[in-house]
C-alpha cells in the first residue's frame, strides 16, 4: 500500500480524499494555491506545498509544480480528485513517467472517453445504445444541417471536448441551428481548446441515470447501482439520488450488466461512471466519466462501499475481492449540492463565512470544507458543501433531508439552501416525478411575478 499520497485538488473533494487516506493510515500532501492557504484540507494534511497563485492555470493545472511537489515530498501516488487534471490523459501519463502511481484509469482510457465523439463510437461498438447523432464531428454548417435533417429536430449541439454542461445548444429548426453552431463553437474553443462539435437528437423528457462502476483491471468488475441526477440547472446537477425512483429491479439489472460488460471488454481500471439518458423505458449512453464524481457519496450510502478507498486500493495493485453478488444495495440516499451563489441570479457569491453550523444526527453526512471564518475564494467552483442523507426508505430519506436542511446555517455568503428547502416541499419532487428539464421550469415558476 502507498505510504504517502499527494492530493492534486482543493475544496470538499480534497478533504474527502484526505479522509480516506487517513482511515487507511496513509500520509497526505496537500498542494494549494495562495488563495487556499487556509483551506481545511491544507490545515489537516500532513504536509502542504504552495504551488502557485490563485488562477487555476498557474496552480491546480500547473503540472510541473504538482510533479515537483510530489518529488520533494517523496509521495508514492497522486489522486487528481475531480475537475482540474482528473481527466487529462497527458497528466496521468506524466505522473506515471515520473514514477508515481496515478489514482485513476490508464491514460489510454481517459483519452478514449475524453473525446465524446470517440467515446460514443466506442460505446456503440461495445453494444451500448446511444442517442441518434451526427456519427462523428460536423466540420461545417452544411454538414450540421444535413445531419440535423437525418436526425430530426430538435437537435442538441454538443462539444466533443465538453464537460460541466458547457458548449451545449438546442436547435429546433435550421435557422436556430446556424446560430447554435457558431455560439457553441466559440464556447467550445474558449472552454475546452477544442472546437469540434457534434449533434445529438434532443430528448424532450429524459432522466439522467448513471451507473457507478469499479474495476480492478485484473478481471474484477462491479457496479454499485445507479444514480438519478435529473435535477439540474443549466445542465449542472443540483440534487442526486440513489437509487433512481424511476427504475425497477429488472431495468437496474439490465443497465448494470450493459455497463459492466462494456468496461470489462475494454479492460478498464479504477472507478468510473457511465452516463445515460433514460426516456420511456429506453437507455441512451451519452458519456463516460473516468474519475470520481461529485455525487459518489449517494452510491456509497446505498452500497456500503467506500469508493475513494477502493480507488486507492486499486491503484496500489489490489483486487476487488468481491463480486457483483456481494454488492447489496439497500435503502435510499439523496445529495443536495450547496453552492455559494445568489438565489435568484445564480451568480457566484464568494466571501467570508461568518457563521457555520452543519446538520448532524442519524443518517446525515456533510462533505464540506467550510468553517466559521473561512473565506470562499472567488477563483473556483461554487460548490461549498454536500448534504447527503440516508434513509431505509425514500420517504424516510426525504424527511431527513428536509430536517437536515432546516438545521444547516451558512452565514456571510449567499447560497442555494433556500432552493433546496423549497424543492423538498414540492410534490413532483417528493413523488419522484421529474426529468432533466424539470428544475428549470420549477425555478422559473418561483420567480417573483410568475403565475402559480
Ligand atoms: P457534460 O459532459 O457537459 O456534463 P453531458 O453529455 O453529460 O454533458 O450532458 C449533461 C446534461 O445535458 C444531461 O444530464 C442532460 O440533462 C442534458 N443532455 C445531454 N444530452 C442530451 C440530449 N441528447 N437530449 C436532452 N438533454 C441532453
Amino acid at each position: 500500500m502507498f505510504e504517502k499520497v499527494l492530493i492534486a485538488n482543493r475544496g470538499e473533494i480534497a478533504l474527502r480524499i484526505l479522509r480516506a487516506c487517513r482511515e487507511m493510515g496513509i500520509q497526505t500532501v496537500a498542494v494549494h494555491s495562495t488563495a487556499d492557504s487556509d483551506a481545511m484540507h491544507v490545515r489537516l494534511a500532513d504536509e502542504a506545498v504552495c504551488i502557485g497563485p490563485p488562477a487555476p492555470r498557474e496552480s491546480y493545472l500547473n503540472v510541473p509544480a504538482i510533479l515537483t511537489a510530489a518529488t520533494i515530498t517523496n509521495a508514492d501516488a497522486i489522486h487528481p480528485g475531480l475537475g482540474f487534471l482528473a481527466e487529462n490523459a497527458d497528466f496521468a501519463a506524466m505522473v506515471e513517467e515520473h514514477g508515481f502511481a496515478f489514482i485513476g484509469p490508464t491514460p489510454e482510457h481517459i483519452r478514449l472517453m475524453g473525446d465524446k465523439v470517440q467515446a460514443k463510437l466506442a460505446a456503440r461498438r461495445l453494444g451500448l445504445p446511444t442517442v441518434p447523432d451526427s456519427e462523428g464531428a460536423v466540420a461545417t454548417v452544411e454538414a450540421a444541417l444535413d445531419a440535423a435533417q437525418r436526425i430530426g429536430y430538435p437537435v442538441l449541439v454538443k462539444a466533443a471536448g465538453g464537460g460541466g454542461g458547457r458548449g451545449m445548444r438546442v436547435a429546433r429548426g435550421a435557422d436556430q441551428l446556424k446560430g447554435a453552431i457558431s455560439v457553441a463553437r466559440s464556447e467550445a474553443k474558449a472552454f475546452f481548446g477544442n472546437d469540434a462539435l457534434y449533434l445529438e437528437k434532443y430528448l424532450t423528457q429524459p432522466r439522467h441515470i448513471e451507473m457507478q462502476i469499479l474495476c480492478d483491471g485484473q478481471g474484477g468488475v462491479v457496479h454499485l447501482g445507479e444514480r438519478d441526477c435529473s435535477i439540474q440547472r443549466s445542465h449542472q446537477k443540483i440534487v442526486e439520488e440513489a437509487l433512481s425512483p424511476a427504475l425497477n429491479a429488472e431495468e437496474r439489472a439490465y443497465i448494470g450488466k450493459l455497463a459492466t460488460d462494456a468496461v470489462r471488454e475494454i479492460g478498464y481500471r479504477g472507478a468510473g461512471t457511465l452516463e445515460f439518458l433514460y426516456e420511456e423505458g429506453a437507455f441512451y449512453f451519452i458519456e463516460m466519466n473516468t474519475r470520481l464524481q461529485v455525487e459518489h457519496p449517494v452510491s456509497e450510502m446505498v452500497s456500503g462501499v467506500d469508493i475513494v478507498r477502493e480507488q486507492i486500493r486499486i491503484a496500489a495493485g489490489g483486487t476487488l475481492g468481491y463480486t457483483q453478488a456481494d454488492i447489496r444495495l439497500a435503502g435510499h440516499a439523496i445529495e443536495c449540492r450547496i453552492n455559494a451563489e445568489h438565489p435568484e441570479t445564480f451568480l457566484p457569491s464568494p466571501g467570508r463565512i461568518d457563521e457555520y453550523h452543519a446538520p448532524g444526527g442519524p443518517g446525515v453526512r456533510v462533505d464540506s470544507h467550510l468553517y466559521s471564518g473561512y473565506v470562499v475564494p472567488p477563483h473556483y467552483d461554487s460548490l461549498v458543501a454536500k448534504l447527503i442523507c440516508f434513509g431505509v426508505t425514500r420517504n424516510e430519506c426525504l424527511m431527513r433531508v428536509r430536517r437536515a436542511l432546516a438545521e444547516f446555517v451558512i452565514g456571510g455568503i449567499e447560497t442555494n439552501l433556500a432552493l433546496h428547502r423549497r424543492l423538498l416541499t414540492n410534490h413532483d419532487f417528493l413523488d419522484g416525478r421529474y426529468d432533466v428539464h424539470w428544475l428549470e421550469r420549477f425555478v422559473t415558476s418561483q420567480r417573483p411575478g410568475a403565475d402559480s
